[in-house]
């Protein structure tokens, strides 16, 4: 508050000829930026009370097709901090980031210390690819599946977010990050970011319980952006319809998926907000399976420190509700 007070007396500043003193007095807190939704929810969250965080890909837009506006350059261009997750989810952020002069922190936060990393699953069919499974662990499948390899999602699986444990060590980092550039809010950051995991702890075991009727229970989603929920939550997925979220299968591979769906006994096919509902119609017409919507991202969501607990409660609540009632067929 006494910064606040600083700066509305910035003409008397001027006056005297302290205007060399101005700049640094005047910024209260840096500028933050995040990439996606969730990861803003969380920054918001440690900022709350302090300053507001910058962010890119907003609305119904999906990080793996987002191209980067002017306005986001600008933006970028006068940051202290971006926070993103990293460079095989957000890909249309690597060449802007690295062209950016020294001045700014940035953070993949996919790379925090003791953050969960999981393999990305291959192919969109998990259950009975054993044999890809051993290759993956062998580490020796490059070669031999380098066909349908997806390098837009990389690797690994950069949807991290979604184990809430993940999201306490985010919060620990962007706490980290916060207190060394601006060490004047210390305390600030640090209690919020206290709370924070104090409430993702809570989350935690309210999604356990809305999610324990419908543990093992199979399912079909969209794009494999769940990896994380389902370990965390006990779920069990059988397959996405796209191996990448920018390319639909083609006829081959709905055949395939739709074999699947009626030998695994699919209860739900979802469908993702940020993409066309007809793949999924498509692949259920015909079957008992109906379909629901799981949203990695929060598309619908008002953006702040609330959005991460309504995005992961909304998907808990859409797995539940789906898996729950009896066929249709
Ligand atoms: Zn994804």
């Amino acid at each position: 508050m006494r910064l606040a007070h600083l700066s509305s007396s910035l003409p008397a500043l001027v006056a005297v000829g302290l205007i060399a003193l101005v700049p640094r007095l005047a910024v209260a807190e840096p500028t933050v930026v995040a990439s996606i939704p969730p990861v803003h929810s969380l920054v918001a969250g440690v900022m709350e009370g302090i300053g507001d965080a910058h962010l890119l890909v907003k609305g119904g837009a999906s990080p793996h097709t987002y191209a980067l506006r002017p306005s986001d350059a600008t933006l970028l261009n006068r940051a202290d901090i971006v926070f993103w997750v990293g460079e095989e989810l957000e890909a249309f952020l690597v060449k802007p980031l690295a062209a950016l002069g020294g001045g700014a922190d940035v953070v993949a936060l996919s790379k925090a210390p003791r953050l969960k990393l999981l393999a990305a699953r291959e192919g969109g069919l998990w259950e009975e690819d054993e044999d890809e499974h051993e290759h993956e662990a062998g580490g020796d499948h490059e070669d031999e599946h380098e066909h349908e390899h997806e390098h837009e999602h990389g690797a690994h699986d950069m949807h991290v977010w979604l184990d809430p444990a993940n999201a306490e060590v985010m919060v620990e980092a962007i706490v980290a990050t916060l207190v060394r550039r601006d060490p004047a809010h210390a305390k600030a950051y640090a209690a919020n970011g206290a709370s924070l995991r104090g409430r993702i702890e809570g989350l935690k075991s309210e999604i356990k319980a809305t999610l324990a009727p419908v543990a093992g229970k199979p399912f079909m989603v969209f794009h494999d952006a769940y990896q994380y929920f389902e370990e965390a939550f006990g779920l069990k997925a059988v397959g996405a319809l796209s191996v990448a979220p920018q390319r639909l299968p083609g006829a081959k591979r709905l055949g395939e998926l739709r074999e699947r769906l009626v030998s695994a006994g699919v209860g739900c096919v979802f469908r993702e907000p940020q993409f066309a509902p007809k793949l999924a119609e498509t692949l259920v017409d015909g079957t008992p399976a109906r379909i629901g919507v799981l949203d990695p991202l929060g598309a619908g969501l008002k953006s702040g420190p609330d959005l991460y607990f309504r995005l992961l409660k909304s998907n808990a609540e859409a797995l539940r509700n789906c898996l729950e009632s009896k066929p249709a067929g």
